[in-house]
């Protein structure tokens, strides 16, 4: 008996190994995300998967997996697909956040911490002349990651802001405002709201919850808490400036003109100045009337130097 088994074990390792096909198993990932809903309540699969289905709705289809832990895989079956959702971000589920990231080679989807999500984040109140792609380095790494800049944002008529597109790491507050020193005699606060902004909570600044379900409630004597965050750090919706086309007439007859027509001229006129503004300096007369324009100490020199320094 002792030597049956003695026989059986050597054929066994003279056996040859299967080959386990690593490349089949990435190959599986190419085209999918992982996604985390950032909530504290239920969240019920069948639900969220049609809803992002429907949503999203991939021309090649998709399939969504529960990974538990209000975590997803969400399998795409083509590059169009998955870049569309993956640069569309941040997307949400029944007003939760769904962090979604690409999946590496070699990465197990269920050890990513996921806790980072890219936003359009608009720098407000800022003077033009600051308004620049240095700057926006600088605002995207003070509120995470800095990774784009949008040229193509007017910064004229009811939009005085600066584009950027940041990676947030979503478990901490979101970041209201920054202060910026220019000069020796001056400084401002500029001021953030978030693109797409969803559900928040204006006690804590955090995503995932609203107030009524706040930790710090059981901390805190509910006449002592302060709303320190609000809806103000929600961006409204942007309304493209497209040129109306000269064949559409109003009811009457007439040539449409609208809305967007205007803005379109006051972008071109704004650029200019804005142009001529940068080169000479002119524009410093109306900085100095933006009312968050903050004069440090007696010396009320301003100097913009392009060397602004940065306080918390
Ligand atoms: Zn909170």
């Amino acid at each position: 008996m002792e030597e049956e088994l003695a026989n059986l074990n050597l054929l066994d390792d003279k056996e040859e190994a299967f080959q386990g096909d690593i490349t089949v198993v990435e190959r599986n990932y190419q085209f999918c995300l992982v996604g985390r809903c950032l909530t504290d309540s239920v969240v019920h699969f069948s639900s969220l998967h049609n809803t992002m289905a429907d949503l999203w709705h991939p021309i090649g289809g998709i399939c969504i997996t529960d990974l538990r832990d209000k975590r997803y895989l969400f399998q795409f079956f083509n590059d169009v697909d998955v870049q569309r959702v993956a640069t569309g971000t941040p997307w949400f589920f029944n007003n939760h956040l769904l962090i979604l990231q690409r999946i590496q080679n070699g990465e197990n989807p269920l050890d990513l911490a996921l806790n980072f999500m890219e936003f359009w984040v608009q720098i407000h109140e800022l003077p033009s002349s600051l308004m620049n792609e240095t700057m926006a380095n600088q605002f995207g790494d003070c509120l995470g990651k800095f990774l784009d800049f949008d040229n193509s944002n007017p910064v004229s008529g009811n939009q005085k802001y600066m584009r950027i597109r940041v990676r947030l790491d979503v478990t901490g507050p979101l970041k209201r405002k920054k202060k910026i020193q220019i000069g020796k005699g001056m400084a401002v606060y500029a001021r953030f709201k978030y693109e797409k902004l969803s559900l928040f909570c204006f006690i804590c600044g955090r995503l995932g919850h609203g107030e009524s379900y706040c930790p710090f409630c059981l901390k805190i004597e509910p006449s002592k808490i302060i709303f320190g965050w609000d809806l103000s750090l929600r961006a409204a919706p942007r309304r493209r400036n497209t040129v109306v086309s000269r064949w559409l007439r109003e009811a009457d007859g007439s040539q449409c003109c609208g809305e967007n027509m205007e803005s379109f001229n006051q972008g071109s006129n704004f650029n200019k100045m804005r142009d001529s503004g940068r080169q000479s300096g002119e524009n410093i007369g109306n900085q100095l009337s933006n009312p968050n324009l903050i004069p440090l100490g007696s010396n009320h020199q301003y100097c913009l130097n392009g060397q602004s320094n940065w306080r918390n």
